[in-house]
């Protein structure tokens, strides 16, 4: 059976801001952020099986990714946890997450590629993701580009 990948797109609004930078992106405003996310692998080739000749059920990623990111993300201010009055935001707003890195695009895709890897079933593989944070700019990360990373995780 041939290797396949499927792709999935989800969107979420997330504000953010990041601390120190020197461009527009130092004070808090918002994005809307699309994520695909591309699994690789063989289709299950099993008749007894429910999900005979399906690489993943796209309703399964869907759950997955939306538990463990979107749900999280959208509609939340996305912020470093040393960020000013961050804690105070925390008592006052349900929707801030704290991260404990800068959460610029590139640091968000990571972030999201160590999720999601952790939630695909056995025959299935992260290949990579590709986060827009604007309408022109997006970044990619690949499985590929991160062979000696992996042992570290
Ligand atoms: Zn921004």
């Amino acid at each position: 059976m041939s290797v396949i990948r499927i792709t999935k797109e989800f969107r979420f609004e997330g504000a953010h801001a990041l601390q120190d930078y020197d461009g527009k992106c130092r004070h808090i405003h918002g994005h809307s952020y699309i994520l695909y996310v591309t699994v690789k692998g063989r289709p299950v080739q099993d008749k007894n099986s429910r999900k005979n000749g399906m690489l993943m059920d796209f309703t399964d990623l869907k759950k997955t990714v939306n538990e463990h990111i979107i749900n999280i993300f959208d509609h939340a201010l996305i912020l470093r946890g040393d960020a000013p009055l961050a804690e105070e935001l925390c008592r006052a707003y349900r929707n801030v997450v704290l991260v404990d890195f800068q959460p610029t695009c590139e640091n968000l895709i990571c972030y999201f590629a160590r999720t999601i890897r952790r939630y695909l079933p056995e025959n299935a593989e992260l290949f990579g993701l590709r986060l827009y944070e604007t309408a022109t700019s997006y970044v990619e990360w690949f499985a590929e580009d991160n062979k000696t990373e992996d042992s570290h995780e």
